[in-house]
């Protein structure tokens, strides 16, 4: 096998989509798979099988959607003039960001799509600031003492996203802000809008809760309710296959791998966090402890120490967990190193290569 590669395993995807199908069912809701953290075309069709859409940041997502015959919704802190005709033709809900862009926009988005507003509940619940939609001076949603009553004419939803990798309290914390302040609005509107950072499908989250909730929700203001988790979909269905280039010294011993946490890992650095690795420990809990460090030249460029049963000889692979969500859809071609190619696993075992990177992927995006 060449490295790097990301494998999807579609038994494991399909794992993930019967967890939100059964919140969709037994809820009666609706669950969207956000395009911004899980995009690999390659398993639409099952997707489609269980999800009712795709929830898009903008034209090029809403294209990318809009090849299967569901659902689009469109949500962009700001949409472009030359951009929202055709948002508007693709998505069956175009959500703006504040009451200054439905003014600029409604009139040519109204006969087409359903409006919403996206408002900010102000209850930040996010652990890293960096991932905090409600934090001081956000430029997400409208705040209540932004929100214009008198423009809602058009507007037939709200819609809010204030968690990142979040369990049931967490949601019920925010609903409780999003009920004390826009409560009287709820009442009016067709649906509500539940946004991402639910992390439905990890195995402690609470999803007979959840379920609750948004029957509850529900049944108080009759609204239907949509959720559009990205993480929860791609979350721990498949890992990145990499290869150890070069062992060097200096104070402890350093592996350099054919990836890189900047350019196919980047919330390794962004978050940050420390990928699980198959087979290894903390450092120092097995016999031998590395560092893992990319081959750029970026010197941060490190995924973190690990400790192995066995020496690491170049040419041994590492397998870094969980890397389907929030990778293929960041990735950069930062120093001209390959990106890492796409495998997808099928049910039967059999692995299919769904694309690999070359020269040209490279050279075209730079001049
Ligand atoms: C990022 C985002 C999502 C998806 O979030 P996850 O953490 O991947 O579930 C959904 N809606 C909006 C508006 C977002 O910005």
């Amino acid at each position: 096998m060449k490295t790097p590669i990301y494998i999807c395993e579609e038994e494991l995807l399909e794992k993930n989509l019967q967890i939100l199908n059964k919140v969709q069912q037994q809820a009666g809701c609706k669950v969207l798979v956000a395009l911004k953290g899980f995009a690999l075309w390659a398993s639409f069709d099952l997707l489609e099988k269980y999800l009712s859409g795709a929830t898009c940041s903008g034209l090029w997502e809403a294209k990318l959607a809009n090849m299967k015959n569901w659902e689009v919704h469109t949500y962009s802190p700001a949409y472009k003039d030359d951009e929202i005709d055709e948002i508007a033709q693709i998505s069956d809900k175009v959500i703006f960001n504040s009451f200054s862009q439905l003014q600029r926009y409604q009139n040519r988005v109204k006969s087409k799509a359903k409006i919403g507003i996206r408002i900010n509940p102000e209850v930040s619940s996010s652990p890293v600031a960096l991932y905090d939609p409600c934090g001081v001076y956000s430029r997400m949603g409208v705040t209540i003492d932004n929100f214009q009553e008198d423009l809602l004419e058009n507007v037939s939803g709200l819609h809010f996203h204030a968690l990142c990798e979040q369990d049931s309290k967490a949601l019920i914390k925010v609903l409780e802000g999003v009920e004390s302040k826009f409560g009287k609005y709820l009442y009016q509107m067709e649906w509500v809008n539940f946004g991402g950072g639910h992390h439905i499908t990890r195995s402690d989250y609470d999803v007979d809760e959840l379920i609750e909730i948004i029957k509850r929700f529900k049944a108080k203001y009759d609204v239907e309710v949509i959720l559009e988790p990205g993480e929860a979909v791609g979350w721990q269905t498949g890992y990145l296959v990499s290869e150890v280039l070069d062992i060097v010294e200096n104070g402890m011993k350093i592996a350099i791998l054919d990836t890189s946490a900047e350019a196919h890992m980047p919330d390794v650095l962004a978050m940050p966090y420390r990928p699980e690795v198959r087979g290894a420990g903390k450092p120092n809990q097995k016999r031998y402890t590395y560092r893992l460090g990319g081959n750029t030249c970026l010197s941060g460029d490190i995924i973190g120490d690990y400790s192995f049963d066995e020496e690491l000889k170049v040419g041994d692979h590492i397998i870094f967990e969980d890397m389907i969500h929030y990778t293929m859809v960041k990735n950069t071609h930062f120093n001209g190193v390959r990106m890492p190619s796409i495998g997808y696993k099928r049910k039967n075992g059999k692995l299919w290569i769904v694309r690999e990177f070359h020269f040209e992927d490279y050279k075209n995006r730079l001049s």
